[in-house]
């Protein structure tokens, strides 16, 4: 038998042996696609004898900062899956986990004035793809009383990941409780596939007469030419998983690794319309790294670099509502004669919502003027928001005695302190941001 049959006949073994709803990761990468195949092409073969008893979820993370390339092929790829699914009756579904508006990106980053994320402090993952993920596979363990997860991993990807396997606890099925969600238990049906197995099964798609929602998988391998990295980035289980920053399908944003080798790839290969991503990311490295940039007490009142001055969080969102377009502009000039071209693209890199809690955010740590709506309307955007503030109309009657934006500046720092008891530093502060004021140090454009 060869080692594909043997591994459809393992998963129909598996799929008989209880009740459990099954939960594919798919990241769109080659190893969760293999398995996703696989599964596709078993269910087709119960489903023709009637023996399809139980649903199959389909689960992929967007983080909705996601490489705008990546998500729009993994958005493709996802409603084939669903329209294949319901043209062949199969028991399967799709879902797309992202963060709640809370614990997206910008509104941490740009709201909050968190810093870009870093090794020790990684606090995107955990909000961005493992909480969305714990809440939907708790909600179907919930529902379903126990789930049984396939994941794609595989011994020959790393060294890590060959020890992390071989660590795993397995009963005498082969699955592995999960380590956060009880009833939730773990199946790696291609853990002992070669890379050359995976892209053998994958490229002889379309070979045989079982029908996929894909044809080939010509563009995924498109993708692996032109960006390089480390496997794929899947749902991510537990706050101890790797970062996936260094993978082909990591955020764009991401700044736990040093350089974004992926997008290094995607510009050098025909992929260069993303050039304001890529310069974007590289100055929220610098920020992040950069004190002068960062209040000089964290919110808790201990020493060392806090959130982000409400300066550089204004210059982050215009120059990120700036990208947004930048990138739409060049896309429609790069890939104008790709064959994958839509004429009617266009990347928004931050949702309405996302600026409307961030605005909240910002009257709640400082601003008495709308910056996040002001800044918005500049790009057209939330045109019907107030740009005002009652605190800021009445400061307005006394603007020929009182320099406004120089007492913003003053009464931010204040503001971030009010939970803070010790007043040490402030006045120093308070001194810098007069001279920053008049040097025209960090100000926003409005
Ligand atoms: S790719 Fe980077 S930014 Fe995105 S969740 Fe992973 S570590 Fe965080």
């Amino acid at each position: 038998m060869n080692l594909i049959r043997e591994t459809i006949e393992e998963l129909k073994q598996q799929y008989f042996a209880d009740e459990r709803p099954w939960v594919v990761t798919y990241s769109g990468g080659k190893d969760s696609t293999c398995v996703l195949q696989l599964v596709i092409a078993m269910l087709q073969e119960l489903h023709a004898e009637g023996k399809d008893h139980k649903h199959t979820y389909v689960v992929s993370s967007d983080t909705t900062v996601e490489m705008p390339i990546i998500e729009k092929y993994l958005r493709t790829k996802l409603d084939e899956i669903t329209e294949f699914a319901e043209s062949t009756e199969l028991k399967l579904s799709c879902h797309k986990l992202s963060p709640k508006i809370e614990e997206s990106f910008w509104t941490l980053m740009v709201g909050k004035g968190y810093p870009a994320p870093t090794s020790t402090f990684r606090w995107c993952t955990e909000r961005m793809k493992i909480n969305p993920a714990t809440h939907f596979l708790q909600s179907l363990v919930n529902k379903h009383q126990s789930i049984l997860m396939l994941l794609g991993v595989r011994s020959a990807e790393s060294q890590a990941r060959q020890t992390s396997i071989a660590n795993r606890k397995l009963n005498q099925r082969g699955l592995s409780p999960h380590d956060n969600i009880p009833n939730a238990f773990v199946l790696s049906p291609i853990k002992h596939w070669t890379n050359e197995d995976v892209w053998t099964y994958l490229s002889n798609t379309g070979k045989d007469t079982t029908p996929y929602p894909w044809k080939n998988h010509d563009y995924m391998m498109s993708l692996y030419d032109k960006g390089s990295g480390e496997g794929d980035c899947n749902i991510a289980l537990n706050p101890q998983s790797p970062s996936c920053g260094k993978t082909r399908f990591g955020c764009w944003v991401c700044t736990v690794v040093e350089k974004d080798r992926s997008m290094e790839g995607m510009l050098k290969n025909g992929e260069e319309w993303m050039l304001p991503l890529w310069e974007y990311r590289e100055k929220i490295y610098l920020y992040r790294n950069d004190e002068e940039r960062r209040f000089e007490r964290r919110r808790d009142g201990s020493m060392g670099a806090g959130a982000f001055l409400p300066d550089i969080r204004r210059e982050l969102l215009d120059e990120l509502l700036q990208t947004e377009i930048k990138v739409s502009e060049l896309y429609h000039v790069y890939k104008k004669n790709s064959p994958d071209y839509n004429p009617h693209e266009n990347f928004q890199l931050i949702k309405d919502d996302e600026i409307e809690l961030i605005q909240a955010n910002w009257n709640t740590d400082f601003d008495i003027s709308n910056y996040a709506y002001r800044i918005a309307q500049k790009y057209n955007r939330l045109m019907d928001r107030p740009i005002t503030t009652p605190l800021r109309s009445k400061l307005e009657n006394y603007s020929d005695e009182l320099n406004i934006d120089l007492f913003e500046r003053i009464y931010e720092i204040e503001v971030y302190r009010k939970n803070i008891s010790t007043r040490y530093g402030i006045i120093g502060e308070i001194e810098k941001r007069i001279v920053n004021f008049y040097k025209g140090q960090f100000r926003e454009t409005n």
